[in-house]
């Protein structure tokens, strides 16, 4: 475990940090519109931007813009612009850095090899010191993106195929991804070696899908074929006759695997199944061993709608306390997290929930949500449900607190801004946020939600660092100070 002050609290600032969504078929007409379908099932890992890349059997396309998918890729002019039977796509959301176009996924380059584009979900962690290396030898980098350094690695080396390139690239880089890859025949899937971020495999009328989620694959319905294993590429070659070979390289030694256990708990979508558990259900089992834990005397339990409503379900039918929607929530406002500042977030809660006093006035509610990350969406919703009257407010999370900040691709923010670092004591935070009571889930409780088992302390089953400090691979950008003094961020606008 890194004891706190170790971690290096500032990241460096011209590098982003993401979080993201992936889709890519091979061999199928209408490769973009299925494309732009899959990131549409995707939009809630990103939504600053979507872009998508395909190839025509002769010239590479591109699409690349800022907002939701629904905004740009519904029309059919656009999608006209991308002809081929192979198309990758990504949405992102940024988290850090600036937020230019030409930091939008799919990222493109023109190789020895031919054109490839890639397109990235996760972070590495070796991503700043392999840029700064790839800079001073010479390289000259278009993007903050860190992804970038996989389109320079693929452009060095010295193999002679594009698949043996990007396989090359793809092990000098650490940390969680799930990366996807278009050359002019190939789309290549990749998953790192601790899984830390998830990738299916999936088919349509047999042509391969890869995507973050399987309700990527549900939206168009396809077929789930499988997991890309932790530490496997997958190389999916379109013949002349448009027959698709598929290769699977495995790693040698392969390590076990570590999915990010957030990816339960807020990042992805109930119906998909990650991991191969159903993300409802996980959820619903942490409202029941948060029951179990933190048992609350009341006479409603209230969701923080959406990500808090499995829980809450589960809370309800264990304790037998009956759910109510007692908060509304607006789902034509985007997330909290895009609004930038602090105070426009804080403006965010109130633009996105809003009390149903039919259900709060007068009573003592039982308040669920999923997690506590900076603690601004508690504050604001606990003084709302007094507002429309409520006698109590227990809030009960359905995770454990989080200490510790996310390398991987996940949005937290440094150390110092995690709510649990500025009060530690649960006392402490309650009355900070203004609620009667407050618990939070234990780690063996989510570890029982997800798994059935409680946390295996010698080998955890799971990426767990933002609750246990215990980060699952090096962190090497953190070990090496960098100076930010040594970048230069070109601020485009448009
Ligand atoms: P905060 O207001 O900073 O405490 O954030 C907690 C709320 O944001 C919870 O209601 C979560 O559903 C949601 N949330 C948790 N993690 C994330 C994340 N990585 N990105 C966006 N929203 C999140």
């Amino acid at each position: 475990m890194i004891p706190p002050n170790k971690l290096y609290a500032q990241i460096d600032d011209d590098i982003l940090h993401e979080e993201c969504g992936v889709f890519g078929i091979l061999g199928e007409k209408d490769a973009a519109a299925i494309t732009a379908l899959g990131l549409y099932a995707l939009q809630h890992r990103g939504q600053e931007s979507a872009g998508i890349v395909s190839y025509d059997t002769k010239v590479f396309h591109a699409e690349k813009h800022m907002g939701l998918v629904g905004d740009h890729y519904t029309n059919p002019k656009t999608l006209a612009r991308l002809p081929g039977l192979m198309a990758i796509g990504h949405v992102r959301y940024a988290t850090t850095g600036e937020t230019a176009l030409r930091n939008v996924q799919p990222l493109f380059a023109e190789l020895e090899v031919g054109g490839i584009a890639i397109a990235h979900n996760g972070n590495f962690t070796n991503g700043l010191t392999l840029r700064r290396q790839l800079i001073s030898a010479g390289s000259i980098c278009q993007s903050t993106s860190d992804s970038e350094v996989i389109l320079h690695l693929i452009a060095r080396s010295r193999y002679r195929s594009s698949s043996d390139r990007f396989v090359d690239a793809i092990r000098q880089v650490e940390g969680g991804y799930a990366m996807l890859a278009l050359t002019r025949t190939k789309l290549i899937a990749a998953r790192d070696p601790t899984g830390i971020r998830p990738l299916v495999m999936g088919n349509l009328n047999g042509k391969p899908i890869f995507c973050s989620e399987t309700c990527a694959l549900d939206i168009i319905g396809a077929q789930y074929t499988r997991d890309v294993e932790n530490g496997e590429i997958i190389i999916c070659e379109i013949q002349k006759d448009n027959s698709i070979t598929i290769t699977e390289i495995k790693p040698e030694i392969k390590k076990p695997e570590r999915l990010c256990l957030f990816e339960y708990v807020y990042f992805a979508r109930p119906d998909s199944i990650v991991g191969k558990r159903s993300v409802y259900t996980v959820r619903k089992n942490m409202g029941i061993h948060l029951a179990t834990e933190s048992p609350c005397q009341g006479d409603v339990v209230v969701p923080v709608p959406d990500g808090g409503t499995p829980a809450a379900i589960g809370y309800a039918q264990k304790s037998g306390i009956p759910f109510e929607s007692g908060i509304i929530r607006n789902h034509y406002v985007g997330r909290t997290f895009i609004e930038p500042t602090q105070q426009i977030r804080a403006f965010g809660v109130k633009l996105k929930h809003s009390a149903n006093r039919a259900v709060i006035a007068g009573k003592h509610v039982i308040l669920v949500d999923d997690s506590i990350v900076r603690g601004t969406t508690s504050i604001k919703i606990v003084r709302m449900l007094r507002e429309a009257g409520a006698k109590k407010v227990h809030l009960r999370v359905a995770s454990p607190m989080i200490f510790y900040p996310d390398f991987y691709g996940i949005d937290t923010p440094q150390m110092d801004k995690l709510l649990a670092n500025q009060y530690p004591d649960l006392e402490a935070m309650c009355k900070y946020i203004g609620a009667d009571s407050l618990s939070f889930l234990s780690i063996d409780g989510l570890y029982y939600a997800v798994n059935g088992t409680p946390r295996n302390n010698i080998q955890p089953q799971f990426t767990d660092h933002y609750f246990t400090g215990h980060y699952p691979t090096r962190l090497i950008d953190q070990e090496n100070t960098f100076n930010s003094d040594q970048s230069s961020v070109l601020k485009t606008h448009r």
